[in-house]
């Protein structure tokens, strides 16, 4: 089968004045449809940038990008847009929710653009939290959640337009260590129903929980394991 993500060759360079900086220097990357992987390495190493261009945000500078088995490294803002809402779901360390806003109406906001009608929004949105284990939170607000439910509410919003490949740049980050037990034992879950999963993390914990391990260092992967996971609860702090 073809991978969902395949990069060849991808850099990605900034210009500042006269000054070229290879924040990509030349990436090439396969990744199989259901697969939990981990870009693990230091700040300025080019993880952020790496997860930008897979995630559509950016566009290479050099090199192809086929997501999907469909070249997206030449399409147009519009266009990468198009592609961002079908395929991809996004998770972010700080979670990104809007405030007085309820977690239902969260997870509906992505279907705003779809053209689907309120109730049948409203559907989906309650789906995707009983996806997550937040089907008796429907109506809570953010503040009124712990920090891991607001993931988890995140997570649903991601998932509420049934993406492909689900991006989190350290979903943990902002949460103690059983908590992202909960968080990652919920992405696990994910990448069993064949959902591919790519997370950037700073923690040696969470890395050992994917299937494959990708090192980064001065915009190149220098390392490419797959290993045996362990489950998220084995290896909590
Ligand atoms: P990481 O996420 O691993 O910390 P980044 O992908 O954010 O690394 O950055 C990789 C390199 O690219 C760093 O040297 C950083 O300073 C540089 N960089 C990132 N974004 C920009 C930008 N918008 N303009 C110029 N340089 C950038
Ligand atoms: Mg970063």
């Amino acid at each position: 089968m073809e991978p969902v993500v395949r990069l060849v060759d991808v850099e990605r360079v900034y210009r500042l004045g006269e000054v070229e900086l290879k924040a990509l220097a030349g990436v090439s990357l396969e990744v199989p449809h259901g697969q939990l992987v981990a870009i693990v390495g230091a700040s300025g190493s080019g993880k952020s940038t790496l997860m930008n261009v897979i995630g559509c945000l950016d566009r290479p500078t050099a090199g192809r990008y086929f997501l999907d088995g469909k070249d997206v490294s030449t399409l147009g803002r519009a266009q990468l847009a198009g592609v961002r809402n079908r395929t991809l779901g996004f998770v972010f360390q700080s979670f990104n929710l809007l405030a007085r806003t309820s977690a239902v109406e969260n997870v509906e906001l992505p279907l705003v653009y779809g053209g689907l009608g309120g109730k049948e929004r409203r559907r989906r949105a309650t789906e995707a939290l009983v996806q997550v284990g937040l089907g008796d939170r429907l109506d809570h607000q953010p503040t009124q959640l712990s920090g891991g439910q607001q993931q988890r509410v995140a997570i649903a919003r991601a998932l509420v337009n049934r993406p492909r490949v689900l991006l989190a740049d350290e979903p943990t980050g902002a949460l103690d260590s059983k908590t992202s037990v909960e968080v990652m034992t919920l992405l696990v879950g994910l990448v069993a129903t064949g959902i591919t999963v790519i997370l950037v993390t700073h923690s040696h914990e969470v890395a050992q929980v994917a299937q494959r391990v990708l090192t980064m260092r001065d915009g190149k992967i220098i390392a490419d394991q797959l290993q045996q996971p362990r489950s998220p609860g084995e290896v909590a702090a």
